[in-house]
Protein backbone atom coordinates (compact mmCIF):
# COMPACT_ATOMS: atom_id res chain seq x y z
CA UNK A 1 0.00 0.00 0.00
CA UNK A 2 1.00 3.76 -0.77
CA UNK A 3 1.70 5.44 2.54
CA UNK A 4 -1.46 7.60 4.20
CA UNK A 5 -1.11 10.71 3.68
CA UNK A 6 1.32 12.45 6.15
CA UNK A 7 3.06 8.87 6.90
CA UNK A 8 6.96 8.72 6.40
CA UNK A 9 7.99 7.74 3.02
CA UNK A 10 9.36 4.06 2.93
CA UNK A 11 12.13 2.67 1.16
CA UNK A 12 11.60 0.11 -1.58
CA UNK A 13 15.57 -0.01 -2.42
CA UNK A 14 18.35 1.21 -0.80
CA UNK A 15 21.24 2.26 -1.44
CA UNK A 16 23.44 -1.55 -1.54
CA UNK A 17 20.00 -3.43 -3.22
CA UNK A 18 20.02 -0.87 -6.09
CA UNK A 19 24.00 -1.91 -6.32
CA UNK A 20 23.04 -5.60 -6.38
CA UNK A 21 20.27 -5.27 -8.44
CA UNK A 22 22.15 -3.33 -11.00
CA UNK A 23 25.14 -5.56 -11.08
CA UNK A 24 22.61 -8.46 -11.79
CA UNK A 25 20.86 -6.84 -14.68
CA UNK A 26 24.14 -6.03 -16.35
CA UNK A 27 25.49 -9.29 -15.47
CA UNK A 28 22.36 -10.65 -17.67
CA UNK A 29 22.81 -7.86 -20.92
CA UNK A 30 26.46 -8.94 -20.71
CA UNK A 31 25.65 -12.54 -21.16
CA UNK A 32 22.71 -11.89 -23.71
CA UNK A 33 24.94 -9.58 -25.80
CA UNK A 34 28.26 -10.96 -26.69
CA UNK A 35 28.22 -8.96 -30.17
CA UNK A 36 27.38 -5.76 -28.48
CA UNK A 37 24.64 -3.89 -27.30
CA UNK A 38 23.14 -0.04 -27.92
CA UNK A 39 21.27 0.78 -24.96
CA UNK A 40 18.43 3.45 -25.76
CA UNK A 41 17.76 5.71 -22.37
CA UNK A 42 14.20 6.93 -22.09
CA UNK A 43 14.65 10.64 -20.37
CA UNK A 44 14.86 11.79 -17.92
CA UNK A 45 13.87 9.08 -15.74
CA UNK A 46 16.20 6.73 -17.31
CA UNK A 47 19.37 8.49 -16.96
CA UNK A 48 20.72 7.25 -13.53
CA UNK A 49 20.02 3.70 -14.07
CA UNK A 50 21.71 3.83 -17.53
CA UNK A 51 24.84 5.68 -16.18
CA UNK A 52 25.08 2.50 -13.09
CA UNK A 53 23.72 -0.22 -15.64
CA UNK A 54 26.77 0.41 -18.49
CA UNK A 55 29.94 0.70 -16.00
CA UNK A 56 28.89 -2.88 -15.20
CA UNK A 57 28.09 -4.05 -18.44
CA UNK A 58 31.71 -6.00 -20.24
CA UNK A 59 30.57 -6.20 -23.67
CA UNK A 60 30.80 -3.33 -26.45
CA UNK A 61 28.23 -0.74 -25.86
CA UNK A 62 26.60 2.09 -27.63
CA UNK A 63 24.18 4.67 -25.94
CA UNK A 64 21.15 7.07 -27.30
CA UNK A 65 18.52 8.76 -25.52
CA UNK A 66 15.09 9.34 -26.79
CA UNK A 67 12.99 12.04 -25.19
CA UNK A 68 9.33 11.79 -25.52
CA UNK A 69 6.06 13.47 -24.14
CA UNK A 70 2.69 11.60 -23.28
CA UNK A 71 -0.22 13.46 -24.63
CA UNK A 72 -2.11 12.05 -21.77
CA UNK A 73 -1.71 9.62 -18.95
CA UNK A 74 -2.77 5.83 -20.47
CA UNK A 75 -3.25 6.93 -24.09
CA UNK A 76 -0.60 5.21 -25.27
CA UNK A 77 -0.12 8.14 -27.23
CA UNK A 78 3.63 9.62 -27.47
CA UNK A 79 5.34 12.16 -29.39
CA UNK A 80 8.97 12.04 -30.07
CA UNK A 81 11.04 14.99 -28.73
CA UNK A 82 14.37 14.02 -29.55
CA UNK A 83 14.79 11.02 -31.43
CA UNK A 84 17.74 8.64 -31.94
CA UNK A 85 21.06 9.95 -33.24
CA UNK A 86 22.71 6.35 -33.54
CA UNK A 87 21.90 3.97 -36.86
CA UNK A 88 20.49 1.00 -34.97
CA UNK A 89 19.58 -1.13 -38.08
CA UNK A 90 20.72 -4.77 -37.13
CA UNK A 91 21.60 -3.70 -33.79
CA UNK A 92 20.17 -5.37 -30.95
CA UNK A 93 18.52 -2.79 -28.55
CA UNK A 94 17.88 -2.76 -25.07
CA UNK A 95 15.61 0.39 -24.24
CA UNK A 96 16.12 1.35 -20.68
CA UNK A 97 12.87 2.77 -18.49
CA UNK A 98 13.01 4.00 -15.46
CA UNK A 99 9.20 2.01 -14.88
CA UNK A 100 7.01 0.00 -17.05
CA UNK A 101 3.77 0.64 -15.61
CA UNK A 102 0.77 0.19 -18.52
CA UNK A 103 3.10 -0.53 -21.01
CA UNK A 104 1.91 1.66 -23.28
CA UNK A 105 4.99 4.09 -23.61
CA UNK A 106 6.88 0.93 -24.08
CA UNK A 107 4.79 -0.50 -26.91
CA UNK A 108 5.12 2.64 -28.88
CA UNK A 109 9.10 2.73 -28.19
CA UNK A 110 9.20 -0.89 -29.40
CA UNK A 111 7.26 -0.37 -32.61
CA UNK A 112 9.52 3.06 -33.21
CA UNK A 113 13.10 1.23 -32.91
CA UNK A 114 12.12 -1.74 -34.90
CA UNK A 115 10.83 0.73 -37.51
CA UNK A 116 14.15 2.11 -37.33
CA UNK A 117 15.30 -1.10 -38.37
CA UNK A 118 16.64 -2.91 -35.25
CA UNK A 119 17.23 -6.60 -35.04
CA UNK A 120 16.50 -7.71 -31.16
CA UNK A 121 14.57 -5.12 -29.08
CA UNK A 122 14.94 -5.72 -25.36
CA UNK A 123 13.48 -3.76 -22.19
CA UNK A 124 15.31 -3.00 -19.40
CA UNK A 125 13.52 -1.44 -16.47
CA UNK A 126 14.24 -0.56 -12.84
CA UNK A 127 10.71 -1.07 -11.73
CA UNK A 128 8.03 -3.05 -13.12
CA UNK A 129 4.59 -2.54 -12.37
CA UNK A 130 2.97 -5.64 -13.95
CA UNK A 131 -0.45 -5.57 -12.11
CA UNK A 132 -1.16 -2.55 -14.22
CA UNK A 133 -0.27 -3.32 -17.50
CA UNK A 134 -2.91 -2.85 -20.45
CA UNK A 135 -0.37 -4.18 -23.22
CA UNK A 136 1.39 -7.65 -22.71
CA UNK A 137 4.69 -6.83 -23.29
CA UNK A 138 7.55 -8.73 -21.42
CA UNK A 139 10.07 -6.68 -19.66
CA UNK A 140 13.57 -9.07 -20.26
CA UNK A 141 15.38 -7.42 -17.46
CA UNK A 142 13.48 -5.91 -14.06
CA UNK A 143 15.27 -4.61 -11.24
CA UNK A 144 12.09 -5.27 -9.17
CA UNK A 145 8.69 -5.60 -9.54
CA UNK A 146 6.25 -3.30 -7.62
CA UNK A 147 2.46 -3.44 -6.54
CA UNK A 148 -0.08 -1.62 -8.60
CA UNK A 149 -0.83 1.51 -5.94
CA UNK A 150 3.02 2.32 -5.52
CA UNK A 151 3.89 5.36 -6.03
CA UNK A 152 7.80 5.84 -5.90
CA UNK A 153 10.39 8.21 -6.21
CA UNK A 154 14.38 8.74 -6.46
CA UNK A 155 17.00 7.66 -8.52
CA UNK A 156 15.75 9.12 -11.25
CA UNK A 157 11.75 8.81 -10.69
CA UNK A 158 10.49 12.41 -10.00
CA UNK A 159 7.61 14.76 -8.82
CA UNK A 160 7.61 17.73 -10.53
CA UNK A 161 10.96 17.58 -11.79
CA UNK A 162 12.41 16.93 -8.62
CA UNK A 163 13.63 14.28 -5.98
CA UNK A 164 15.44 12.49 -8.70
CA UNK A 165 18.70 12.69 -7.19
CA UNK A 166 17.65 10.55 -4.58
CA UNK A 167 20.40 7.91 -4.04
CA UNK A 168 17.39 5.33 -3.25
CA UNK A 169 13.73 4.74 -4.37
CA UNK A 170 10.76 5.32 -1.96
CA UNK A 171 7.14 4.11 -1.74
CA UNK A 172 5.78 7.76 -1.34
CA UNK A 173 2.02 9.72 -1.26
CA UNK A 174 1.16 11.47 -4.10
CA UNK A 175 -1.44 13.29 -2.35
CA UNK A 176 1.16 14.22 0.54
CA UNK A 177 2.95 15.96 -2.12
CA UNK A 178 0.08 17.72 -3.60
CA UNK A 179 -0.32 19.17 -0.90
CA UNK A 180 3.23 20.34 0.02
CA UNK A 181 5.58 19.68 -3.44
CA UNK A 182 8.31 20.02 -0.17
CA UNK A 183 7.22 17.16 1.95
CA UNK A 184 9.87 14.72 1.25
CA UNK A 185 13.01 17.33 1.36
CA UNK A 186 13.85 15.45 4.61
CA UNK A 187 14.73 12.65 2.42
CA UNK A 188 18.00 14.39 1.57
CA UNK A 189 19.41 14.93 5.24
CA UNK A 190 18.88 10.86 6.55
CA UNK A 191 17.82 7.38 4.88
CA UNK A 192 14.12 7.00 5.34
CA UNK A 193 12.90 3.72 7.37
CA UNK A 194 12.89 0.86 5.71
P1 LIG B 1 3.55 3.75 -18.96
O1 LIG B 1 4.23 2.41 -18.79
O2 LIG B 1 2.23 3.80 -18.23
O3 LIG B 1 3.35 4.15 -20.40
O4 LIG B 1 4.46 4.93 -18.34
C1 LIG B 1 5.34 4.77 -17.29
C2 LIG B 1 6.01 6.11 -17.00
O5 LIG B 1 5.19 6.90 -16.12
C3 LIG B 1 7.34 5.90 -16.27
O6 LIG B 1 8.41 5.87 -17.19
C4 LIG B 1 7.42 7.10 -15.32
O7 LIG B 1 8.09 8.18 -15.95
C5 LIG B 1 5.98 7.49 -15.07
N1 LIG B 1 5.54 6.90 -13.78
C6 LIG B 1 4.73 5.84 -13.67
N2 LIG B 1 4.56 5.53 -12.36
C7 LIG B 1 5.30 6.38 -11.63
C8 LIG B 1 5.55 6.52 -10.21
O8 LIG B 1 5.08 5.78 -9.34
N3 LIG B 1 6.39 7.54 -9.85
C9 LIG B 1 6.95 8.38 -10.74
N4 LIG B 1 7.74 9.34 -10.23
N5 LIG B 1 6.75 8.26 -12.10
C10 LIG B 1 5.94 7.27 -12.55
Amino acid sequence: MTPPSGAPPTVVLDEDALRDRVEALAHEISNDHPDGVVFVAVLKGALILLADLVRHVSVDVSVDFLAISRYAPDSGRVRILKDLDLDVTDRDVVIVEDLVDTGLTLAYLVQHMSDRGARRITTCALLNRSERRIVPLPVRYVGLDIPGDAYVLGYGLHADDRYRNLPFVVRADPDTLRADPDAYLDLYAAEPRS
